[in-house]
């Protein structure tokens, strides 16, 4: 009798548990029809953030980029990347042919959490003091002249851009907070931080790193139209004619054409799969009602809803024994954590084992236990790159490439064939994390159909964000006529 009791009230907690589960995978349903309205919803929010200012969650940023790059830039640059988890210095050769980098040079090293909470001041100096040991290192014959020295500089947050040089930050994202920064001019902070290190170098591009990526996929294919970043935060920017910017009369450039920031991590609409676990993690955030599409897919967030979910199913019922404090620790479990639990092949899950002893005090949880784990992750992953592809069709509908056609009045039909069209992709989620991407080609492939889908290339652009600048700085003239 006792062991019939004992058999039914785990039963009991099963069923609750897997309660939990079903009604997870039920608000994370991304259904053809579901991922259709999406891809509209984004091409509608792309008309109405150009048509006027404010005018949607999509702030459509002008970038005062014209012409990407194409070949035929040539010297030195330097290049600095700022926006995610690690902040990079590069210096880049350009020789003047298509894909003639001559020497790339990187250092890479995490940003200090505490910097970036502090001042415009304590980040800045951090940044311009790493520059100049890396310029300081600089073995060639260069480094002799004292010549003003050229640099991109890309931030990746929101700017409001007053020139392809400069811009003042509209907000902080991802788990930047430097309450100070927000409305400065942002070369302008940079650039006195270099005086104050004696360093003597100018911004000649101040890029997003969507941009950047964008520049850099350019570069090596014309064909390409569109970039994405899928990492620590998530956005895309795309070419846009200039006299589809309505918010913007009188716009002229020398291509016609103006890359637009699309800022698409602060994408809405109520056809999103919401659950509460998103409620709440938004509700803690530090911007909250912010960023809503990127706190569905970025990495910075992907972990932290796993978590979110295990804790649940942990209050539920006790099959991952007592609640462990552990679980109440916000973004303890990063996404790449996540990602190895999710691509644990062993038959025993033993990397899922580990990480919930190590990481989240959760010890011997027994093979049921991880299969469940390993379940959560796949449907918030799955939710995320189902998403993230129906964003990337809606640019391509917006742009007239999705294959539905009649996109462009009076052409005829054989204008209006399918072009061969290049995405360029960067962000550690894309590139590290093999189930997103696979799921994130499959809902591609699913939204637009075979026909189409066999145009479309998703090109990964390593370095996109710090390359793509210098290239920019190499390229850009700045003589657009702007809004009046
Ligand atoms: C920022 C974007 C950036 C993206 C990817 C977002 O949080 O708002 O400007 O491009 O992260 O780094
Ligand atoms: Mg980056």
């Amino acid at each position: 009798a006792v062991v019939v009791g004992r058999r039914v009230r785990s039963k009991r907690k099963w069923r609750r548990v897997v309660g939990v589960l079903r009604e997870l995978e039920d608000n994370c349903e991304t259904t053809f029809g579901r991922l259709r309205q999406v891809v509209d919803a984004m091409a509608v929010e792309m008309h109405a953030g150009l048509a006027s200012e404010g005018g949607s969650k999509l702030k459509m940023l002008l970038t005062f980029v014209d012409t990407l790059p194409n070949g035929s830039e040539k010297g030195t640059y330097y290049a600095l990347d700022l926006g995610g988890t690690n902040f990079r210095v590069l210096r880049v050769q350009l020789g003047g042919g298509r894909s003639s980098i001559l020497d790339n040079d990187v250092k890479r090293q995490p940003i200090p959490q505490h910097l970036m909470t502090s001042t415009s001041e304590d980040l800045f100096d951090f940044i311009a003091s790493s520059l100049k040991e890396f310029v300081d290192q600089e073995g060639d014959a260069e480094s002799s002249v004292d010549r003003r020295r050229e640099l991109g500089f890309t931030f990746s947050f929101p700017v409001k851009q007053i020139s392809v040089s400069s811009g003042t930050l509209i907000k902080w994202t991802k788990g930047f907070a430097i309450r100070d920064m927000v409305g400065m001019e942002v070369s302008g902070c940079l650039e006195q931080a270099m005086t104050r290190k004696g360093l003597n170098m100018k911004v000649a591009a101040l890029v997003n790193d969507s941009v950047g990526t964008l520049a850099l996929g350019h570069y090596h294919d014309a064909d390409t139209v569109a970039a994405v970043i899928i990492g620590t935060g998530t956005n895309a920017c795309y070419m846009e004619r200039t006299d589809a910017i309505i918010k913007c009369q009188g716009l002229l450039t020398t291509s016609g054409g103006m890359v637009v920031n699309m800022e698409w991590g602060n994408f809405w609409s109520a056809h999103l799969p919401r659950t509460t676990y998103d409620i709440d993690l938004d509700a803690d955030s530090p911007n909250p009602n912010y960023q809503g599409f990127e706190k569905m897919i970025s990495g910075m967030y992907l972990g932290d809803i796993v978590r979110r979910v295990i804790l649940r199913m942990s209050e539920e019922a006790d099959i991952f024994g007592p609640v462990s404090s552990k679980l109440s620790m916000p973004f303890i479990l990063r996404t790449p954590l996540m990602a190895a639990m999710h691509e644990d092949d062993s038959p025993e899950l033993t990397e899922v084992g580990r990480i919930l002893s190590d990481i989240l005090e959760i010890p011997h949880a027994p093979l049921k236990v991880r299969k469940l784990v390993v379940k959560v992750c796949d449907v918030v992953t799955r939710r995320a790159a189902r998403l993230a592809a129906a964003g990337i069709a809606g640019i391509l509908k917006k742009i007239g490439r999705d294959g539905s056609g009649g996109k462009t009045p009076g052409r005829s039909r054989s204008d209006n064939r399918i072009r061969r069209t290049v995405v360029a992709v960067e962000g550690g989620l894309y590139t590290s994390y093999t189930m997103f991407r696979e799921y994130l080609h499959e809902a591609l492939n699913e939204i637009l159909g075979e026909e189409v889908s066999q145009h479309v290339f998703l090109k990964v652009t390593e370095d996109g964000s710090g390359i793509g600048a210098a290239l920019l700085a190499a390229s850009q003239s700045s003589n657009i006529q702007q809004c009046g």
